[in-house]
């Protein structure tokens, strides 16, 4: 056969061809013989001990077993037919039963061999039996050495269907591995292999699918992980390098009248510590002349607002608009509103453009925009249209929930000479992992303090079985005028469910707290938006005690004497969802209460989440507990969302690897920024082939 070359094709492999070859692409997008190198075990089977029947010790534990298959037959039952062999070890027998395929195997079995079988065994009426175990010819198994641990891949139905099961792939990657392996020279600079005590990489290759001992393994595949990350964050600082140091961003250097007079005259407060450290930063960014680029993170009620408005004022004072991107028209209102508030009498102009502003009134904010009259305009998406056209843009602040990619970040460049400073505001905290990588392309900046004078929400757990004591809580906290949110979830696929017990739960509730004493405000999606808001703004002014609804408050509400969110079937919501509805109180003065209602059975996932919200305030530490359960992909929301394509590593399992990958890759670009130097060249193309190969990183970084 031709040479076998990492970059080679699948479908040029002996013993694949074009059938398996397009199954092996569509199922687990393996391409390449080193797509196959880099398919790894998910676990490793220890086939290194054989037992007898007699040792046999439960259900649960695999067993490996030598003998001799003694016969075999098909046996014709009520749902088709099954294969019943018998087994046996020398000293004992037992039974080997396939419910699927009996014909199939019954040509293939080899009876009267010496044979290795394995697989989990089964008491039935007082005897062992193992249903579907793998048979291997003894002969067979000796000759691959076959006695260590025994890599598992992940496959799937249709690639088992052409041979292609965990063993069928064993035997294809091996043989792959043998051939392409001992050219494969040195990818990591000398320094990092030592720093991280690593294996080599051509070592780590073959180790990883055939290891004799754990350690082998661990170690294999530890190197395989690091090489994967460290390539990613490679990719990621090139390209912040390549924003920040060399894109010409425009010169903030003035502190003008604007900054000033908003700064003395109309901020109500003290910034926070970590507010004027994160300003201090941003400054720091507008003055070099370069781009900034710029991800700030801060809990819900951290004060964002503010800085991104200080920023804005910034920009204006050195003769710029600000555009302040918000993900939804709901908060691109309250944003205006906001601002509008804040800024009182200053001669600043804020201005809203959303879809929904039209004609006459959206040709004349375009107008105003045009010449640079307004100062700040606020929007959704509409903002990055190609018509939306400003005089001198100098800042863009993205307020988002984790929708906006990095493609449209790259848009709002293209709306001025010079591009735009970035500043990138997540509206939940992301975790540190996802946040150098899905932003990995960003500078960082962290809101981790609270305004002052805030009382940490308390928030308890209760199943239905508490209801009425819940109910008295909330009469008392009533009493001493406080108000009371009562939140039910609402999904579409059970919308109809669902809307039926928000309605039940809501004539309860007015059975509980009846009127005239008690108004108790409603809010959900099938209403019409005024009646909608007339019903909100009767809670807003404090007329209605109780405001009983669905998700919709989850953003943008801000009613500071509302202390007590009632979450119903909180088993139900996902972590983030519910920090951030907790996060609908706590802004005023007094002591604010979560409780968290749910049934009493509940699955490990839901007990944890339930658990975590109990436990802890803290929304950075709330997603890192969210990412374990969920998943990058999903703590981020949509696809485009630039959670990048890892093929072994795992942002959640592998976070100190990461962690060390980046401070080491920022040392490498530090000293070789183009990586240029001769002992950096393996590295450089190995970053090329790893861009080519992983689809999304070009798009992230
Ligand atoms: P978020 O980070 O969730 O967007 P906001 O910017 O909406 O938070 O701020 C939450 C509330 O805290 C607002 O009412 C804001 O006026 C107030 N706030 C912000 N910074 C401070 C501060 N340093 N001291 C007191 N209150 C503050
Ligand atoms: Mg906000």
């Amino acid at each position: 056969m031709a040479d076998v070359r990492p970059s080679t094709p699948l479908e040029f492999l002996k013993g694949v061809g074009p059938k398996r070859s397009d199954a092996l692409v569509s199922e687990l997008g393996l391409r390449t013989c080193m797509d196959l190198v880099l398919h790894l075990p998910f676990r490793y089977e220890d086939r290194s001990q054989f037992v007898g029947i007699g040792d046999i010790q439960g259900e649960h534990v695999a067993v490996q077993m030598q003998g001799v298959i003694t016969r075999a037959n098909e046996v014709r039952g009520g749902r088709g037919s099954r294969l019943v062999a018998t087994f046996d070890d020398g000293e004992r027998t037992m039974e080997l039963q396939w419910f699927r395929g009996a014909q199939w195997i019954m040509r293939n079995l080899p009876v009267q061999k010496q044979v290795v079988i394995y697989g989990k065994p089964k008491l039935y009426k007082g005897k062992w039996s193992i249903a579907h175990p793998e048979v291997e010819l003894l002969s067979q198994f000796e000759l691959r050495g076959g006695d260590g641990l025994n890599p598992v891949y992940p496959s799937t139905e249709k690639l088992t269907r052409q041979g292609l099961n965990s063993a069928g792939l064993a035997k294809l990657i091996r043989n792959v591995v043998s051939q392409v392996t001992p050219a494969l020279t040195e990818t990591l600079p000398a320094s990092v292999v030592s720093k991280m005590k690593l294996l080599g990489r051509a070592e780590a290759m073959r180790l990883v699918h055939s290891p004799k001992r754990p350690e082998d393994a661990q170690a294999a595949q530890t190197r395989l992980r690091f090489e994967e990350l460290f390539l990613l964050q490679l990719s990621l600082l090139q390209h912040k390098n390549k924003v920040t140091k060399d894109l010409p961003g425009v010169r903030f250097e003035l502190i003008g009248e604007s900054f000033n007079q908003f700064f003395h005259e109309k901020l109500p407060f003290e910034l926070t510590g970590a507010q004027k450290r994160v300003l201090r930063e941003i400054r720091a960014d507008l003055n070099t002349g370069r781009h900034m680029n710029r991800l700030l993170q801060g809990d819900v009620g951290s004060g964002k607002t503010v800085v991104a408005l200080l920023t804005a004022l910034l920009a204006k004072d050195n003769g710029f608009q600000a555009a302040i991107m918000a993900p939804t028209e709901i908060l691109a209102q309250q944003h205006l509103e906001g601002l509008r508030e804040m800024l009182g009498d200053m001669p600043v102009r804020v201005e809203l453009l959303t879809g929904s502003v039209k004609g006459g009134a959206r040709r004349e904010i375009l107008e105003a925009l045009e010449v640079g009259e307004v100062d700040i305009l606020v929007g959704t998406h509409a903002l990055i249209e190609p018509k939306v056209v400003f005089h001198r843009l100098g800042l863009a602040v993205i307020d988002e929930q984790h929708r906006f990619g990095v493609a449209q970040r790259a848009k709002l460049w293209k709306k001025a000479k010079v591009a735009p400073h970035i500043l990138v505001m997540t509206a939940t905290p992301i975790p540190r992992t996802l946040a150098m990588t899905a932003y990995g392309d960003l500078d960082s900046s962290v809101l981790d303090e609270l305004p002052p004078g805030r009382k940490p929400i308390q928030t308890v757990h209760r199943t239905d079985a508490s209801r009425l004591g819940v109910f008295q809580f909330l009469e008392d906290q009533i009493a001493e005028g406080r108000q009371i949110y009562l939140v039910y979830p609402l999904i579409e696929e059970s919308a109809t469910l669902d809307h039926k017990d928000l309605m039940d739960g809501y004539e309860s509730i007015v059975r509980r707290f009846p009127m005239p004493k008690y108004q108790v405000a409603i809010v959900h999606g099938r209403m019409k938006p005024e009646d909608k808001a007339w019903e909100m703004d009767r809670f807003a002014k404090g007329q209605a005690q109780i405001l009983v609804a669905t998700t919709v408050i989850e953003v943008g509400v801000n009613v500071p004497n509302a202390s007590v969110m009632v979450i119903e079937s909180s088993e139900r919501f996902g972590l983030s969802q519910l920090h951030q509805l907790r996060g609908r109180v706590g802004r005023g003065a007094s002591q604010s209460y979560c409780i968290l209602m749910s049934k009493a059975e509940l699955g490990a996932d839901a007990r944890r989440r339930l658990e975590t919200m109990c436990r802890t305030n803290d929304g950075f530490e709330i997603a890192e507990v969210d990412m374990e359960l969920r998943g990058p992909g999903d703590v981020m929301g949509t696809q485009q969302s630039g959670v990048p394509d890892l093929k072994v590593a795992d942002l959640v399992r592998d976070r100190p690897l990461l962690t060390s990958a980046r401070h080491l890759a920022e040392e490498v670009l530090d000293a070789d920024p183009n990586l240029t130097q001769p002992a950096h060249l393996p590295l450089r193309e190995a970053l090329e082939t790893a861009l080519k190969a992983r689809s999304n990183w070009g798009r992230i970084s």
